[in-house]
């Protein structure tokens, strides 16, 4: 028998030393082994953030085939789609391979089949009671699509996320205040899940009003505050009728999910942290597919999450990859979802992906985030227009607040946007038109085109909470669908 006993096994470090991994000593590889990392490292998983591409690729591969393996085994519906065509998970040898004969799936299949077998259809690949949570898509128009997650998704979900949160200077020693009521939104929960994750303090505001969130805020001083970019706008513009400076509360940074915010618009970003005097950062996620995009220290984008998503962008015309820099959309595929396989995914997000950044990070970039929906860019005499790009415009104008709503119409030539936004309270009202004006050539100069701008008096335009609608598509419903199908390059 061992004469070692558990008596002589002493718990290292000096008593009445709070455990925190800054102190753990060791080797890096003791580190590694253990998920254990410095504050003071710029990355959250050195190792797989800075993967060189042809390592990604291989581990890539390796999991896409074990993806299509069990989505054929275990979901009806890849089952029935595979055979249709003849396709087995053994014909899958390459990323080409994945890419060209793995079909395309739009949310639209997936949103018949629930019916027949509700709440989630065929495409569900667990039994039902393993599902852990329910989750729906936020679309303003049509049926949400129904999402399950089983307690491993939620877990690599959240994760997501964290790299996020570390990439900006998120620390286990920060605590976030939610300014988010507890709803379906998935952009909320599975934030929170990351900060779970990550083990910093949670402070939920559901329930209160905006005066309310500025109260708790200032009583509780969380150093993070997570909720959509407008709204991030309003909380500030209403503690400033409270005669509260943001700028010397306790919150030293801001995260933004749920609309185009700080790493697809600048001028946005540069409005948020001026106003709260803090770093904004953001993800950009799929409530059905993951919190795919993070971002980086370095310039505007978000890194794409290669652990947890596989992506590749494809013109929508001719169904084809485009080239690394090229406008295509972005068709997604997430190695962690096992409750919902989405293989090819069409997110109709138009993308630019590029493979290098100075943060030294060597997943791939989305170079000014998401450019628009697919169905939302238009063409104005030859020229593309993205909703973003106008947006950008708006933000970086003096005397224009952030309520704003670009409108879609057809007109006789075509697609036509109007432009209608609301002055800043101190713009007099003689002088609203004049600013019309101005916001008019300021776009004319940056996208080259001409569009129709509406002046409108401070409170015409609806308050968000949560996601703000920003592109109101008022074109009749078969052009709508007609785009939806075939994307904007081809006519
Ligand atoms: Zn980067």
């Amino acid at each position: 028998m061992s004469a070692v006993t558990t008596a002589t096994v002493r718990p290292k470090g000096r008593a009445g030393v709070a455990y925190s991994p800054d102190r753990v000593t060791g080797t890096d590889t003791r580190r590694r082994v253990l998920g254990l990392r410095s504050s003071s490292s710029r990355f959250w998983n050195e190792r797989i953030e800075t993967m060189p591409r042809e390592r990604l690729a291989a581990l890539q591969l390796q999991r896409l085939r074990a993806l299509v393996d069990y989505a054929y085994h275990y979901s009806p519906f890849y089952r029935e789609r595979f055979d249709r065509i003849g396709l087995r998970p053994e014909h899958i040898r390459t990323l080409d391979d994945f890419k060209q004969k793995v079909p395309i799936t739009d949310k639209n299949d997936f949103l018949a089949l629930q019916p027949t077998a509700p709440p989630y259809g065929p495409t569900l690949a667990i039994p039902q009671e393993f599902v852990a949570q329910h989750g729906e898509t936020s679309g303003t128009t049509g049926v949400p699509l129904a999402i399950p997650f089983s307690m491993y998704d939620t877990i690599r979900y959240g994760e997501s996320w964290v790299y996020g949160y570390w990439a900006i200077g998120i620390r286990p020693s920060d605590s976030f205040y939610f300014a988010y009521s507890w709803g379906l939104f998935m952009g909320f929960w599975s934030a929170y899940w990351g900060v779970r994750r990550l083990g910093c303090r949670v402070i939920s505001g559901g329930g209160r009003d905006t005066r309310g969130h500025v109260e708790t805020i200032l009583r509780l001083k969380p150093t993070v505050v997570i909720c959509t970019p407008s709204y991030a706008l309003r909380i500030a513009s209403v503690a400033a009728e409270m005669g509260v400076d943001l700028r010397n509360s306790s919150v030293r940074f801001t995260y933004h999910a749920g609309e185009p915010g700080p790493t697809a618009l600048p001028a946005l970003r540069k409005q948020i942290e001026e106003a709260w005097g803090a770093v904004a950062g953001e993800n950009y996620g799929i409530a059905e597919i993951d919190a795919l995009g993070m971002s980086c220290t370095e310039g505007d984008g978000v890194h794409i999450n290669e652990m947890n998503t596989f992506t590749w962008a494809m013109d929508p015309a001719t169904g084809k990859e485009v080239a690394e820099g090229e406008v295509g959309e972005n068709i997604v595929t997430s190695v962690a979802n096992t409750s919902q396989v989405l293989l090819n995914y069409r997110s109709h997000d138009l993308v630019r992906l590029r493979l290098s950044c100075p943060c030294g990070r060597t997943w791939a970039k989305l170079d000014g985030t998401v450019l628009g929906r697919t169905d939302h860019m238009v063409t104005l005499r030859g020229t593309n227009v993205y909703p973003t790009a106008v947006q950008n415009v708006l933000a970086a104008t003096p005397g224009v607040s952030s309520f704003y709503e670009l409108v879609l119409t057809r007109g006789q030539g075509g697609d036509v946007m109007t432009v209608r936004f609301e002055p800043v309270a101190e713009v007099p009202e003689a002088e609203r038109d004049a600013l019309g004006h101005a916001l008019g050539e300021r776009i004319r100069s940056a996208l080259g085109v001409r569009l129709e701008v509406e002046p409108l008096a401070p409170g015409a335009l609806p308050r968000y909470d949560a996601k703000s609608r920003r592109v109101v598509d008022r074109r009749p419903n078969e052009v709508r669908r007609e785009l939806e199908r075939r994307g904007p390059g081809e006519t």
